[in-house]
């Protein structure tokens, strides 16, 4: 049996938000302001990513969200994108500074001069030696087909749901994510709010098997022991004996996605599906690996990390 990394050992599930702005750069809350608003959304833990201007403060210890230091940086391309130049966007996340992170509080950096991957790579290799990880960014928002982005190295995570991209009526259903897997490049996807203001708090999060300390939660999203959410939960995912299943709270529709097959789908008109099963690796069929993802009654989703199977 092959279980996902989110489901495997005692499950503490934590509910975390990776992408969010602040009065630090051009969000419109001051950052105990959006720790207060996360905090009454249910959060466990939040990172402040403000526009290249690293955070490493908890604002408002008392009221016990765990804060993961953080920033988003990005390029600055010399060329327009109909000219060639591309934009990236990159999260970085890292440990406290006791714990060996490079980056210093309110560090500023300036946007890198790259016009694509190649030349993005050096910059991102620098926040690797600060002892950060890092996510590639509402690739459709930045205009980044994988042919784009999937010579860069290092990168955990993809976002695949951007609730800032959704608002702006950009397709934000995983787009991108089977095309890159399906390259056997191993990357875990990713729901944020990039929130600039209120009214996006809460929409894309993470729910990550872990103990709630900045550590911990680090490993377990380098790892993949998180799912990605605007709604439904996800308990357990797993394969076994050629067959995938997956148990999840009331949902309309539970589909099994692999870049190689077409995406298979179990319907309930009654909007109470719990449970799915899947056969693989039939005679004509061969998965290298498989995700699933869960819409329930209002369309919300929620998806899980791939599990390789080659
Ligand atoms: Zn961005
Ligand atoms: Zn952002």
């Amino acid at each position: 049996m092959i279980r996902q990394q989110a489901f495997i050992g005692k499950n503490q599930m934590l509910k975390g938000g990776l992408h969010c702005h602040t009065t630090r750069s051009d969000g419109a809350l001051s950052p105990e302001q959006i720790m207060n608003v996360y905090k009454d959304l249910g959060y466990d833990f939040l990172a402040i990513t403000d526009h290249r201007k690293y955070n490493l403060t908890n604002y408002a210890p008392e009221i016990g969200l765990t804060i993961i230091p953080g920033m988003e940086y990005n390029n600055a391309p010399r060329r327009s994108i109909a000219d060639g130049g591309r934009c990236f966007h990159t999260l970085c996340l890292g440990p406290l500074k006791e714990n060996g992170n490079g980056f210093e509080q309110d560090q500023e950096c300036i946007p890198c001069p790259a016009d694509n991957q190649e030349e993005y790579q050096p910059y991102l290799y620098e926040i690797h030696e600060k002892n950060n990880i890092t996510v590639v960014n509402h690739p459709v928002y930045s205009k980044i087909p994988p042919s784009y982005f999937e010579k860069l190295r290092g990168n955990f995570a993809m976002e695949i749901y951007n609730a800032d991209s959704a608002l702006h009526n950009m397709d934000t259903d995983a787009q991108y994510w089977d095309e890159i897997l399906g390259k056997g490049i191993k990357i875990y996807g990713i729901a944020s709010d990039d929130a600039h203001s209120i009214h996006l708090c809460g929409s894309g999060w993470v729910m990550v098997n872990s103990e709630n300390n900045v550590d911990s939660i680090l490993k377990a999203l380098f790892k993949g022991a998180f799912y990605s959410s605007c709604g439904p939960e996800i308990y357990d995912f797993y394969v076994k004996d050629n067959v995938a299943v997956i148990d999840c709270s009331p949902a309309s529709k539970i589909r099994l996605h692999s870049d190689k097959h077409v995406t298979r789908i179990h319907h309930s008109e009654d909007n109470n599906l719990t449970h799915a099963e899947f056969e693989l690796n039939t005679v004509e069929e061969s998965y290298d690996y498989v995700r699933i993802s869960v819409v329930d009654a209002n369309e919300k989703i929620a998806w899980t990390n791939p599990i390789f199977l080659k």
